[in-house]
């Protein structure tokens, strides 16, 4: 059973606006090539399309519904004052392309939004343009090759990847021409030491280190890695998506990265998948600095108590150029302001050491029942595996059960390296009776692998639709659902 699209809802001479009469003389339109005839467009009354878009909203999962832990994409609650703020008619109400005296404000919100993120990560410099995290990547290593190209250093083209790294690390690095080196992991998940040091040479871009890394564990020889990539001539680059872990705990500048994508909608709290767009500043050490994309805020002159300072931009000595359109999401850094702002110092400290208490409250839970392969405290984030001996239930099957239960379900399948994994991602905002809820239903899911293991496999139950062919629904999209070839059941 679909919904019926807007257009088999149509009924001719519907309407949901009544224009005034004109009250200028009608004049012929252009003749040119670009006028249409016909314009098929639904006729509908306004209580009519809202119902319909009401109820297909209704058909989503969403963060404001429930419990939401999936792994490394940190689907924390997005506070509503974010929304507010990001709304007020001073920020709506003004374009990029506005005179600089006429933008203070938002160039001042800018300027502050750099200077936050410096002292958060440890780092010189921020830049705020890149979209999202890859894109912050992407610009990072831009920025890691135009530094050993600007040396005379051409021999360069190899970057260390380690084998839990997200998937977009080697395709940032691929998409400049770099030839990926896969480093693996030893047996307590961190970076294995002899595999670097093999690698380490003097055709070494830098290394992409997630830290913690995507199996939710601090490298235990940070400081070691670091230097070894450092005495190669190598740069480090930080993947900044589980900076959730850290915040006023440790500072990726201080352990010697040399540059860092922040992923502003999952740490600082901005709607994403399918919410709206993400944000993904990145900041650099000083030896980078001169590469960062343009234009950068800067303050032009400081402020007295009666004048406030006067803000201006700025362009990088050797900058890599433009990256983004205007500053990047200007609405999506306003949201992740408004959440530093309330927060503060403590504030932020207190979500890192949550979100950490949490995530072990749930592996503690659950660890004698599904197998963590590495079983070591983790930070705000683990990794388990979803089978059972003597069954055929996997990882998947686990996750279309648990939406039975109304929990959105965990990563699977990523991080690479664990069998039918399962990565869960609570978050800091999660109280002990929803994280028991959880954790009672993952049980009782195990509990069910061993009586009657074909519920598990033919989940979900009782959701909208079943199970789907998923390989069929990503090869075979259908994205222009009004095609009146689809029956309605
Ligand atoms: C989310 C994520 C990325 C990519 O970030 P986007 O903002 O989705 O582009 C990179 N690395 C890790 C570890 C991530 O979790």
């Amino acid at each position: 059973m679909r919904e019926p699209t807007l257009f088999e809802l149509s009924s001719p001479g519907r309407t949901g606006v009544t224009f005034p009469v004109s009250d200028v003389p009608l004049t012929k339109l252009p003749d040119t090539g670009m006028l249409r005839d016909e314009l098929a467009i639904p006729e509908l009354a306004e209580v009519d399309v809202v119902r319909h878009y009401m109820k297909l909203s209704k058909y989503n999962y969403s963060v404001d519904e429930g419990f939401y832990p999936l792994g490394s994409c940190t689907m924390k609650y997005n506070p509503k004052i974010n929304e507010d703020t990001c709304r007020l008619p001073g920020f709506v109400n003004t374009h990029p392309l506005q005179p600089i005296e006429t933008v203070q404000g938002n160039l001042a919100l800018l300027w502050e939004m750099q200077e936050w993120l410096k002292e958060i990560s440890g780092f010189a410099a921020v830049t705020l343009q890149p979209a999202a995290g890859a894109h912050g990547e992407f610009t990072g290593v831009l920025m890691m090759q135009a530094y050993h190209k600007a040396r005379g250093d051409s021999k360069r083209i190899k970057m260390l990847i380690p084998d839990a790294a997200h998937g977009t690390n080697p395709a940032s690095a691929g998409m400049l021409g770099m030839e990926i080196v896969t480093i693996h992991s030893d047996a307590n998940g961190n970076v294995d030491l002899e595999a670097l040091k093999a690698a380490c040479d003097d055709t070494v871009v830098g290394m992409m280190l997630t830290n913690p890394n995507t199996l939710g564990l601090f490298d235990q020889n940070i400081t070691e890695v670091v230097k070894l990539v450092r005495d190669c001539g190598g740069l480090m680059y930080a993947d900044g998506a589980n900076l959730n872990a850290l915040l006023g705990i440790v500072r990726p500048g201080d352990l010697g990265f040399d540059v860092m994508h922040f992923n502003l909608h999952k740490t600082f709290a901005v709607p994403h998948g399918g919410g709206g767009p993400g944000s993904g500043p990145v900041g650099v050490s000083e030896r980078l600095e001169a590469f960062l994309p343009a234009p950068l805020i800067y303050k032009v002159e400081e402020g007295t108590d009666e004048i406030p300072p006067l803000y201006g931009y700025e362009t990088p000595k050797q900058s890599i150029g433009r990256m983004k359109a205007f500053h990047g999401h200007f609405g999506a850094i306003i949201r992740s302001y408004t959440y530093i702002a309330m927060h503060g110092p403590d504030g932020l400290k207190a979500i890192s050491q949550y979100a950490v208490l949490n995530a072990n409250y749930l592996m503690a839970r659950l660890k004698k029942t599904y197998k963590v392969p590495f079983d070591r405290i983790c930070m705000h984030e683990f990794v388990m595996e979803g089978r059972f001996e003597g069954t055929d239930i996997r990882a998947l099957d686990i996750s279309k059960r648990l939406m039975d239960f109304d929990f959105h379900p965990p990563t699977n399948y990523f991080p690479l390296i664990v069998h039918e994994a399962l990565m869960i991602e609570p978050t800091e905002t999660e109280n002990k009776q929803t994280m028991d809820a959880f954790t009672d239903a993952l049980l009782a899911i195990a509990e069910e692998a061993r009586t009657n293991p074909e519920i598990i496999k033919s989940a979900p139950h009782n959701t909208l639709f079943g199970r789907m062919d998923e390989v069929k629904a990503a090869r075979e999209l259908v994205l222009c659902c009004w095609l009146p070839d689809q029956p309605l059941d």
